[in-house]
């Protein structure tokens, strides 16, 4: 028996397998796949499946999911997925501060981000739904992932897929658009399925380029019968990328059980970073699941549109300006798995979610009833935490407990501290400090953002100054990835245009010249 998948708008008819929705990514009429049943698990399984190293416990989650691939297949996918690839055994090792607060490290991974959680998993399990449905018949194609990026799922994405059979990776970032550090890792990575273009644009150009060509019927029709490739996307509306992100919230709280930090069944409150709203969303399955935390703090940064609809009911962008903040990541105004919260919020209302959607697309904004509103009170608390704020924390953190953080996790880590309760939090650190090194670096030294760098700082590369910040903190853990970068060879250096056709001229010489 496996576990099915239905969508949140209700239209795409016939519930689907695991493997299909994660080779469809979105589904037919523009909902998102939720799984029709969430499994249970007991404080006692909880609490076992920290005695497992990582690849088991997130093997246990996928069956006890009941996912259409056979049980070897899934140890195996996770063996690969979460092993010598990070740096730590651990996998994700919580930092318990001695002030309460626990801090889950979720980037150990290749590319010292979060998103390497979902992306070492997610195209394993692509290519392996993929496989799977061909030799049943049902598709007869291989893949292009298109990927735009304001920097780190690009990484991330290329990082997984690179080198995976049936299937090729092409990424877009805007030229000028992201910092030295993450161009250079996306523009030295290896593999000869991988392709890289700087986009004349902002992320915005990027990511309406992507849509018009996913959009282009007549495009994709082409490639499909030139070339028998499928376009597909990465991005974390794909529910493989959520589930492994429930995976780690289940074992963390396991691992806080097993240190002793807590009681088996005592309550814990998490407070996570947000942006696109999968992270949190993933916390919140995990509770469903039996894991015993009780509240779900969402941290935003200056583009507090989450932060307001937590505390209000309503969504609202129709008058609400983008800025840019120290935490790119969190940059974002509409949150796109919000969606699936709120199809479960509602009690799986397609109808709701339906017109909501419409409403905001039509007026930019939306409203809850008042049902919904107090459900979402009843599991979420929400702020927001200004630039100066976030650079302020990042200093403070340091200086009390000699441990640094990147500007992401300061958001959480102060949102954590204004909204705690009783309950012991574990804040999720999203990114290590050295991906975002001028940041750090003006944190440090209380340089605002409006003022510029001192000039002999401003030369260095971001490899560089790194190595100062980890002389002048002595904290001395730059990951071996990020290490290197300005010895390593670039391999594309390709400028291409924002319009439709440009991307898709871009797309068919790529295709022309690999064989996937
Ligand atoms: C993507 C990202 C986030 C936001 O996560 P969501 O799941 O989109 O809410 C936060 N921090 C970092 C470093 C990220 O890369």
């Amino acid at each position: 028996m496996s576990n099915l998948y239905i969508d949140t708008r209700g239209k795409a008819g016939e519930p689907v397998s695991f493997t299909t929705a994660v080779v469809n990514g979105l589904a037919e009429g523009g909902g998102l796949y939720v799984p029709q049943s969430i499994p249970q698990l007991s404080l006692d399984q909880i609490c076992a499946l920290a005695k497992l190293p990582y690849a088991q416990r997130a093997a246990s989650i996928y069956k006890a999911f009941e996912v259409d691939l056979d049980d070897e297949t899934v140890d195996d996918l996770m063996a690969q997925a979460y092993g010598r690839n990070f740096d730590d055994e651990e996998i994700c090792p919580i930092a318990s501060l001695g002030n309460g607060m626990h801090v889950l490290e979720l980037w150990h991974g290749p590319t010292s981000a979060f998103k390497d959680m979902a992306l070492q998993c997610l195209p394993l399990y692509f290519s392996a739904s993929a496989q799977k449905l061909r030799d049943e018949g049902v598709i007869d194609n291989k893949f292009l992932i298109l990927v735009a990026t304001s920097g780190d799922t690009g990484k991330a994405a290329l990082a997984g897929f690179a080198d995976k059979p049936g299937v090729g990776i092409a990424v877009m970032f805007p030229d000028g658009g992201v910092s030295d550090i993450q161009r250079k890792q996306m523009v030295t990575q290896e593999g000869e399925n991988v392709m890289v273009w700087a986009v004349r644009g902002n992320f915005d150009d990027c990511q309406t380029g992507a849509k018009a060509v996913f959009n282009d019927a007549e495009f994709n029709a082409k490639l499909a019968e030139e070339k028998q490739i499928a376009l597909s996307s990465a991005n974390s509306i794909n529910w493989g990328r959520l589930l492994p992100q429930v995976v780690y919230y289940v074992s963390a709280y396991g691992k806080m059980v097993e240190s002793g930090q807590i009681q088996a069944g005592d309550p814990i409150d998490v407070c996570v970073p947000t942006g696109n709203f999968g992270n949190i969303l993933a916390a919140w399955y995990a509770k469903q699941m039996g894991t015993p935390i009780e509240r779900l703090i969402c941290a935003s940064n200056d583009n507090r549109v989450l932060t307001d609809f937590i505390n209000t009911g309503t969504y609202d962008i129709s008058d609400r300006e983008f800025v840019l903040t120290p935490s790119p990541s969190m940059d974002i105004l509409v949150s796109s798995n919000l969606e699936r919260q709120l199809f479960e919020l509602t009690g799986r209302n397609a109808q709701a979610i339906d017109g909501w959607m419409r409403d905001l697309s039509a007026d930019r904004k939306f409203r809850v009833d008042e049902e919904t509103f107090a459900k979402i009170r009843a599991d979420f608390a929400s702020d927001s935490v200004n630039s100066a704020d976030c650079l302020a924390t990042v200093k403070r953190v340091f200086e009390e407990q000699n441990y640094l953080i990147d500007p992401h996790t300061a958001v959480a880590y102060e949102v954590a501290e204004r909204l705690r309760g009783e309950n012991p939090v574990l804040v999720a650190s999203t990114a290590h400090w050295a991906k975002f090194g001028s940041s750090v670096y003006r944190a440090l030294h209380g340089i605002a953002g409006s003022d510029p760098l001192p000039e002999d700082v401003q030369k260095l590369t971001g490899c560089e100054l790194n190595r100062l910040i980890a002389r002048e903190t002595g904290v001395d853990n730059i990951p071996a990835g990020l290490a290197d970068l300005d010895e390593k060879a670039v391999r594309f250096e390709q400028v291409i245009e924002r319009e439709t056709a440009s991307i898709e001229s871009s797309v068919e010489e790529f295709l022309a010249s690999v064989n996937l």
